[in-house]
């Protein structure tokens, strides 16, 4: 019942992982494993693989389109219901997608699509997760983060670190929450009008890059955003950005300070609270948010191939220089006969192609593979 494309794709597949090496995660034989086809990214799950070498016959024998394993460490992982299989802990894992970001050009491609741009904004969203919080706030070191593609709109975290074991759900949501900014108290960040001597006016005193935790973090995340020209990211009107950019150089050397009244703006204190309710990191929405808070959920194996772009979800050492649409291409560019539907222009590897519509065409496999995976394509035998 396997249809042609699905059969071509998952032969592919094969031939990836007959020479390719998956590390296999920590503690393998407590992980419970999922895998997943055509129809859905799992089809299967409370599967168990007591070894690295059984995880990888496994990959050649069925190539699957999509394999997952549980954050969780279990005694019982393939034991049924969830209860029976006895939970011992699990990783945190964050799951940031170009999908949660809510970019204006997901209006343009929707999501089944990526462009280059909201690329660039989960990966940056990602090294902020990464640089101003996990490590300076909650002394991660770099060896216990792991990062990966996820194969298709954006990364996956995963932090192996003993500490976070044990976390329940109610503690990874509060991660979330601080993660997320949710809940901030704008009074409680230092935020104080203090009047000015001998006049009939107040200033606005607000946090310093050096203060500890989120309070330097504001500062230095609107320094940022001010610097970068990218408060419209946080929902800043272009006029009252423009008003700031003009006295940037002044706001910039008093915000050091904890000086936050270099540029005149109406309401803004309102102006103020409005941007720093912005500056957490995107996770999604609650539901989004549940790859972490939800301690037994299953997570793609990094180094394993994404079922509906035919890339991998690539462990990463150096993020800055990640190019996901080359760097996580992986199959060859013998030309393969396809029908296109439709597809909007898109590059991969060095090359751009598209937009198509209903078209035959002759693409580099690897090209091709994205095109099938993506459903937007059918084989073409002349
Ligand atoms: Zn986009």
């Amino acid at each position: 019942m396997t249809n042609p494309e699905e059969m071509y794709v998952r032969s592919k597949f094969r031939e990836h992982y007959e020479k390719a090496e998956v590390q296999a995660p920590g503690e393998i034989e407590k992980r419970e494993w999922g895998v997943g086809g055509w129809e859905r990214k799992i089809e299967a799950r409370h599967m168990r693989m007591a070894n690295p070498q059984e995880l990888g016959g496994r990959l050649v024998m069925d190539a699957p389109l999509f394999i997952s394993y549980s954050v969780a460490y279990y005694e019982f992982p393939d034991m049924r219901p969830m209860e029976r299989k006895n939970w011992l802990g699990a990783d945190l894992v964050f799951d940031l997608d170009a999908d949660h970001l809510e970019l204006p050009c997901k209006n343009r491609h929707g999501s089944k699509w990526v462009c280059e741009e909201c690329l660039n904004a989960v990966k940056d969203e990602s090294i902020k997760l990464i640089e101003q919080f996990l490590i300076p706030d909650f002394g991660f070191s770099k060896k216990e983060i792991g990062l990966n593609f996820s194969g298709n709109r954006g990364y996956h975290i995963h932090v192996t670190d003993k500490s976070v074991r044990e976390l329940r759900a109610y503690a990874r949501r509060e991660i979330v929450d601080y993660l997320t900014g949710t809940g901030i108290d704008f009074n409680s960040m230092g935020f104080e009008w203090v009047p000015v001597p001998g006049r009939r006016e107040s200033k606005l005193l607000g946090p310093a890059p050096t203060d500890p935790a989120w309070q330097g973090r504001i500062a230095q995340l609107v320094s940022k955003l001010v610097s970068e020209r990218k408060l419209e990211e946080v929902g800043v009107s272009e006029r009252d950005a423009r008003r700031v950019y003009k006295k940037s150089e002044q706001f910039l050397t008093s915000i050091r300070s904890g000086k936050w009244d270099a540029v005149k703006l109406d309401k803004k204190e309102l102006f103020w609270r409005d941007v720093v309710g912005k500056l957490g990191v995107k996770l999604g929405d609650r539901i989004d948010q549940n790859v972490t808070a939800d301690a037994s959920k299953l997570i793609r194996l990094p180094d394993s191939l994404h079922g509906e772009s035919a890339m991998l979800a690539k462990k990463i050492s150096s993020i800055d220089r990640f190019d996901p649409l080359k760097d996580a291409v992986v199959f060859g560019k013998q030309p393969v006969r396809i029908k296109i539907k439709k597809a909007p222009e898109f590059r991969l590897g060095e090359q751009t192609f598209g937009p198509f519509k209903d078209e035959e065409k002759e693409l580099p496999e690897y090209a091709a593979l994205f095109l099938l995976c993506k459903k937007e394509a059918v084989l073409w035998k002349s």
